[in-house]
């Protein structure tokens, strides 16, 4: 082992106050600080962020990252500043004037961080800016996306290549969850590596016991799973009616549970999500919207109610169970047709091209973008009124999106809260003859006037309540007053909504411009055909433990069977069987007793120690065969003996970090 460095573990203690660095990390923040290019692959919730920050805070200079998902860029934004670290970020839900300060102060400010959408990184603003910052490294986050052989290709991630250029010297981390061996070396390729460089972290989580029961009563499956596993919960659902009709269920049942999807409000999202982070509501029946950026150490069960699109998803989803390391159940529920309903629901995201066409002149019109107009700007865009006014289902819209997204067309961002936006369409003067008439609109649009400048000459961010506020009305009151003025053609009013940005890479083409590869159709076809195999291969297999299906699915190549998911308890269980029958005096002799103190187990503790250990050392260090050794950490892991930590070393509780022991 070379020397610590000790600026990285001084940058870790200082900004963040943590002690240890989990064992990849390490070796990656060497790396950049090697100014060696290097792809990262660590499970989410790995913590990848640290591997471009603590370096970044290590020396000086600034760090550019390249995310897709504002949601999160906004998160890490709001994380970074809370820690005192200047950070910004630019995106299509941004002004252009915002964008321009927050690049002015990449340039001639102290700025550590600058977040940035792929396709803000061509546009002329970024550009010319870009060559001036002080940069010490590049992140690409989900740096699958660059790659068309992965199923999340975003065209705008290819610019990261030209970015390269206009910076050399800078070396490339990139970061990813999900990469077949084929998607790895396309990222490396496409972003221009130096060399070849791959780092990996173990994707086993050795506490988490995942199993899948076919079955036609999935009802009951999952209430007896709710009963039984004391402690937090998740049921995912595919549908959002779904997550109304189990929450009932459940509650029906004397089972405190909440329903929780992308339709919902705001205010009722996060009231939802803040009773079930107290242990309020134990059992959060949720489609897919819930769970990013959510940090609930001790759920103890994640249930599917149905496959999800793809492994990834659902190793993501499963994984929110047993963060705390202590044990937890990740079961998977499934019906015999649920494959073909799901593969006929696929069918309909794949319309045919001229409807793709189609939906675009739509999305355009609806939008009020004319052809030859909107090159460059940014939209709100919410797909479900979208859907309702045209009806369509939503499905078939996201895939024609996604597609003309492929082709590069435009992006659609994740959905995010927006605030309202209002912009005057009066002058100066026909407002204030129009105050002089209205007594009701008066103190409004005093109010309005006095808290926010600029609303004449672009649309502003406005905040209901703080209008209510200050102008003595109820929000409600102030809602209709807005809306008042809206169909008095006084103001552009957008109420506050939740939605993607759609953000327009060219100008409105006329249709017959329009062009769809037809490649790109195929292969994205096939693409999620081929993903969705692999979650039924994974649901229907009786013959392989499910943790090892899933780390070989992430290219991990040095993997032992887990010891606790229904497939190796099957084979444990037959194996007792069959010994038992047999009675042979070897086989008999190899039994252990259930209970009582195993040597073994005594060893493994010493082995432990005071501090985590990494489990595959332990067992080399012991001589004793692998199941001997599995059997025996998991007896620890049930009495609570020992736990595992994040990254699937093996502690005593009470010896990790304070916050992970606080319950
Ligand atoms: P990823 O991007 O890989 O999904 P994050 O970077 O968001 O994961 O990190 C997940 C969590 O792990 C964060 O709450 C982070 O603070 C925590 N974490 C990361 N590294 C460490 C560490 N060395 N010690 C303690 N906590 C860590
Ligand atoms: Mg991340």
């Amino acid at each position: 082992m070379e020397p610590r460095d000790e600026r990285i573990y001084e940058a870790l203690r200082r900004w963040w106050g943590f002690t240890s660095f989990r064992p990849v990390q390490e070796e990656i923040i060497r790396a950049a600080m090697a100014r060696r290019d290097t792809l990262a692959l660590m499970p989410t919730g790995g913590g990848k962020s640290l591997t471009y920050q603590v370096p970044t805070m290590a020396r000086e200079g600034l760090c550019i990252v390249i995310t897709p998902l504002i949601a999160l860029m906004k998160d890490q934004v709001d994380r970074l500043r809370a820690r005192g670290i200047p950070a910004v970020s630019i995106h299509s839900g941004l002004s252009p004037r915002q964008i321009d300060i927050a690049l002015d102060n990449c340039v001639y400010g102290d700025v550590k961080f600058l977040y940035v959408a792929p396709e803000r990184l061509a546009t002329e603003a970024f550009r010319l800016r870009v060559v001036r910052m002080n940069v010490s490294l590049l992140a690409v986050d989900e740096a699958h996306c660059i790659s068309q052989w992965g199923y999340d290709f975003r065209p705008s991630y290819l610019r990261i290549a030209e970015l390269r250029e206009r910076l050399p010297g800078v070396p490339v981390l990139a970061l990813t969850a999900s990469a077949t061996e084929l998607v790895a070396e396309d990222i490396m390729h496409h972003l221009k590596f130096a060399e070849p460089h791959i780092l990996r972290s173990s994707f086993a989580r050795p506490n988490l016991s995942y199993s899948v029961r076919r079955t036609d009563d999935k009802n009951g499956q999952l209430l007896r799973v709710a009963r039984n596993v004391p402690g937090s919960g998740i049921v995912y659902m595919r549908t959002r009616e779904g997550t109304e009709q189990i929450a009932d269920l459940l509650r029906q049942e004397g089972i405190p549970a909440a329903a929780y999807h992308g339709g919902m409000g705001y205010a009722e999202r996060s009231l939802r999500q803040e009773e079930w982070l107290q242990g309020k509501v134990r059992v959060m029946v949720a489609t897919n919207a819930f769970g990013m950026g959510i940090d609930k150490p001790d759920v103890r069960f994640v249930v599917h109610y149905a496959m999800c699109d793809s492994l990834e998803s659902y190793y993501q989803e499963a994984g929110r169970a047993g963060r705390d390391g202590k044990r937890a159940y990740a079961l998977l529920l499934v019906a015999a047709d649920d494959r073909d309903r799901i593969v006929r629901r696929f069918e309909k995201e794949f319309p045919p091209l001229e409807q793709v066409k189609d939906i675009y002149d739509r999305v355009c019109s609806y939008l009020n973008i004319g052809i030859g107009d909107g090159g460059g700007a940014s939209f709100l865009f919410n797909i479900h009124e979208f859907c309702a006014r045209e009806h369509l289902y939503s499905g078939t819209v996201a895939g024609a999106l996604k597609l003309l997204q492929q082709n590069g067309y435009l992006t659609l961002t994740d959905a995010q809260d927006n605030p309202a936006r209002i912009l005057f369409c009066v002058s100066r003067d026909e407002l204030y003859r129009l105050r002089v008439k209205r007594d009701d609109l008066d103190p409004l649009i005093r109010t309005i006037l006095r808290l926010y400048n600029g609303v004449f000459t672009e649309f502003r961010a406005i905040d209901e309540g703080e209008l209510a506020t200050w102008s003595g009305y109820t929000p409600e009151r102030v809602r209709e007053l807005l809306k008042l003025l809206w169909q008095l053609r006084v103001i552009r009013y957008i109420p506050s909504n939740r939605s993607p940005i759609l953000f327009m890479n060219e100008e409105r083409l006329p249709r017959k411009d329009l062009y769809i590869a037809p490649e790109t159709y195929l292969h994205r076809q096939q693409l999620m055909r081929e993903r969705f195999d692999h979650m039924i291969a994974y649901a229907v297999n009786e013959e392989r433990c499910r943790s090892e299906v899933l780390e070989s699915y992430f290219g991990c190549t040095e993997t032992t069977p887990c010891g606790v998911c229904d497939v190796c308890l099957a084979r444990k269980r037959a194996a007792r069987a069959a010994a038992q029958d047999s009675g042979t005096p070897e086989t008999v002799g190899k039994q252990k007793p259930e209970t009582g103190a195993d040597p073994l187990e005594t060893r493994i503790l010493e082995r432990i120690g005071e501090g985590a250990a990494d489990p595959r050392e332990i067992a080399a260090a012991l001589a004793c065969t692998p199941e001997r050794y599995a059997e025996a950490v998991h007896r620890l892991l049930d009495s609570g003996a020992v736990r595992t930590t994040p990254e699937g070393r093996l502690e005593r509780p009470g010896t990790g970090t304070p916050d992970a022991d606080a319950k």
